[in-house]
Formats: C-alpha cells, sequence, structure tokens
C-alpha cells in the first residue's frame, strides 16, 4: 500500500507519473532505448524539453509576454548567486522570512549593497513581516514566497515597481498568483514539479544585460536562453517526469483547479490544528502557508503515542525541521485529500486516547 506523504521532499508526485517515468526508463515512446540512454539532441528529446517549457508558461499565463522557462541545474541553491551575477549590478533588496531567504542574501552580499527590508527573525520566523519599504533604487527585490520550514507563505504578491525575483521552490504551480508581476521566478524541481536534478527559472528578458559585470556562461540566463536551456547536457529524467507532471496538471484544469484542492487540504489540516486541545500551530494564523503546516504537541508527552499512532496509520514524513521541532504535514499539489483526513483522525484519536 501505499503510504500517505508528508514529507517536505523530494518528490512527490502523482502515482501516474510515477508509472510513466518508470515505463519511460526502460522504454522510451517505443524507441527500445531507455529515456535515460537516448540522445538529448534526438528529436524524442528535444520534442520533451519544448513541450516541458511551453507548459511552465502556459499553466503560470505568461505566454507571449516576454518571458522565457528554463530548465536548469545545481538546485535553487545557486539561483541565490545567479539572481544576484545577472541582476545587481549596485544595490538589492530582500525579504528575510526564513533560512532559505537568508542564504539568499548572504549569497547576494558577495555581488553589491543589500538591503534586508523586513526580517521574522526575531520570532523565529512564524510570521511574515509586513509594512515594510522597499528602496526605490534597488535592482530587484527578491521574496521566499513559501518558507518550506516554517510553514509561512506570502499571500499578496507586494506591490512594487521594482523588479521582483522570486523563490518559489515550494509553492510553484499551487496557488494562483500574477506572475506577470515578477521578473524572475525560481524553484527547485523537487516539490510540486518533478524529481531533484533541475531547477525551474522563468525570466523576463527584458531584465537581463543590464550588469557591468561578466557572467561566467554556465551562470549567464542569457546564454541558457539562446541554447534553449541545452547549453550542457540536461538532467533529462529530471525534465522529462517534470513535463509529466505538468501536463498532469494542465490536465486536471491547471492552477485553478490545484488551488481549490489545496485550499481544502490546508483549511481541513489547520481547523484541526486550531479545534484540537492537545496541539498548536507554529505560524502566524494570517500567514499559514498552504503547503508546509507547522505545528507542535502542547505537552511532549504525547509524542510517543502520536508517533505510534502516525505510524500504524502509514504516515510519512510528519517530523518538523529541526529548526522548529514539533510537526510538519507538507501537502504538496500530488498529496491526496484522504491523506489529510487520515492525519486529521490521528490527531482526533490521540485526544480520545491521551
Ligand atoms: N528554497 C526553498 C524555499 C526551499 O524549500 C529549498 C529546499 O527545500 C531551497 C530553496 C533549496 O533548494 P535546492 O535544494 O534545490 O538547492
Amino acid at each position: 500500500m501505499k503510504k500517505h506523504n508528508f514529507s517536505a521532499g523530494p518528490c512527490i508526485l502523482p502515482q501516474e507519473v510515477m508509472k510513466k517515468a518508470s515505463e519511460a526508463v526502460l522504454d522510451f515512446n517505443g524507441l527500445g532505448l531507455s529515456l535515460i540512454e537516448i540522445s538529448h539532441r534526438s528529436k524524442d528529446f528535444v520534442a520533451v524539453m519544448e513541450q516541458a517549457q511551453s507548459l511552465v508558461l502556459e499553466l503560470l499565463g505568461l505566454e507571449n509576454k516576454g518571458y522565457k522557462a528554463l530548465f536548469l541545474q545545481g538546485g535553487a541553491s545557486l539561483q541565490f548567486l545567479s539572481v544576484a551575477y545577472n541582476l545587481l549590478n549596485r544595490k538589492a533588496a530582500y525579504l528575510n522570512t526564513g533560512t532559505w531567504a537568508s542564504k539568499a542574501i548572504k549569497e547576494a552580499k558577495l555581488f553589491g549593497e543589500l538591503v534586508e527590508v523586513a526580517s521574522s527573525k526575531d520570532a523565529n520566523f512564524n510570521y511574515i513581516p509586513k509594512g515594510y519599504s522597499i528602496p526605490a533604487d534597488a535592482d530587484y527585490f527578491h521574496i521566499t514566497t513559501n518558507n518550506t520550514i516554517f510553514g509561512t507563505q506570502i499571500k499578496e504578491v507586494p506591490d512594487t515597481d521594482v523588479t521582483l525575483v522570486s523563490d518559489m521552490s515550494s509553492d510553484i504551480f499551487s496557488r494562483q498568483l500574477d506572475f506577470s508581476k515578477f521578473g524572475l521566478i525560481y524553484a527547485g524541481a523537487q516539490k510540486n514539479m518533478g524529481p531533484a536534478g533541475t531547477t525551474l527559472v522563468v525570466v523576463k528578458e527584458d531584465i537581463l544585460g543590464k550588469v557591468e559585470r561578466t557572467i561566467p556562461s554556465m551562470l549567464d540566463y542569457r546564454i541558457h536562453i539562446d541554447k534553449e536551456s541545452m547549453f550542457n547536457t540536461p538532467p533529462v529524467f529530471a525534465v522529462y517526469v517534470s513535463m509529466l507532471t505538468l501536463q498532469w496538471l494542465k490536465d486536471l484544469g491547471g492552477i485553478q483547479a490545484i488551488e481549490k484542492k489545496n485550499e481544502e487540504k490546508a483549511k481541513t489540516m489547520y481547523a484541526e490544528i486550531d479545534r484540537n486541545p492537545l496541539f498548536k500551530g507554529f505560524a502566524a494564523p494570517e500567514d499559514r502557508s498552504y503547503m508546509n503546516a507547522t505545528f507542535n504537541l502542547v505537552n511532549e508527552s504525547h509524542k510517543e503515542l502520536f508517533d505510534k499512532l502516525a505510524k500504524e496509520a502509514d504516515i510519512n514524513g510528519i517530523n518538523g525541521h529541526r529548526s522548529v521541532g514539533g510537526y510538519r504535514a507538507s501537502m504538496y499539489n500530488a498529496l491526496p485529500l484522504e491523506s489529510v483526513q487520515v492525519l486529521v483522525d490521528i490527531m482526533k484519536e490521540l485526544e480520545r486516547k491521551a
């Protein structure tokens, strides 16, 4: 039986995608060759790459708006510095909402002046700062839309004339936003899109080419655009599986349809966290993430029994990150509502038995 997988990643994908992916490893497109042994320049794989890029732009509503979708490597962590390499001339502004934002800030500091417009570090990142101002002369303003570790999520895209850059690693394709407000979006594939190994970058072409420094080829977005994500050997398996997931999402009705499901899952989860006297939520209620729900036991002595109930119910991956403790239920796109129901049921069972 398949477990109820609440793990923060990598990577939670629909069963049908997993099945197609495993078939393609044995025989891709009936070619008598594996997906991972055909040439990445063959027409069969080039078609996969083109389809993946075009699905990204279609699902985000960014077709014909000057954006390019790239499938790169190095994870979101490499984007922390690639963004600055390509966009930071003199000054950049960052909102510090957690571990990943802090890491992005650390890298960007290597390239110029960095303004941290606000931080929620004072409360172990359990909220999203508001009411900050963004310097008008910043080359860009960087946010992390979903803070995977702390379970907070930015609900409204900040209103600014400064180029917006976002790390959307853990909530891309999960909810509707006006994506055209962003100059650049990046996301490691491994939550809502595909296996670890590829990183999605969606960039508006007209924000590029403005920095004075020389950019090494592998980090230069313009080179990757020019070479259509094939400047070097692409991670063919990760790109193929991402394409399958994007196709699955499109067939489901796109981001609009998945957003409804994600809302239902999150509401079910948070309703129980708030109702059950044995648990308390970690994140400020108005900033709660719909992807990663963080919560703690009020009384740690219930841990043993709760963990036992979780194990018996085939629940996987609910241990919280070490910097928050407690529990974290990640509810990525592919997690069914039934799994959330199973988790809620054992929370109720704990209340009865404790
Ligand atoms: N940014 C966010 C929001 C993440 O959740 C993660 C990983 O979980 C990262 C960045 C780092 O991604 P990668 O491991 O692809 O470098």
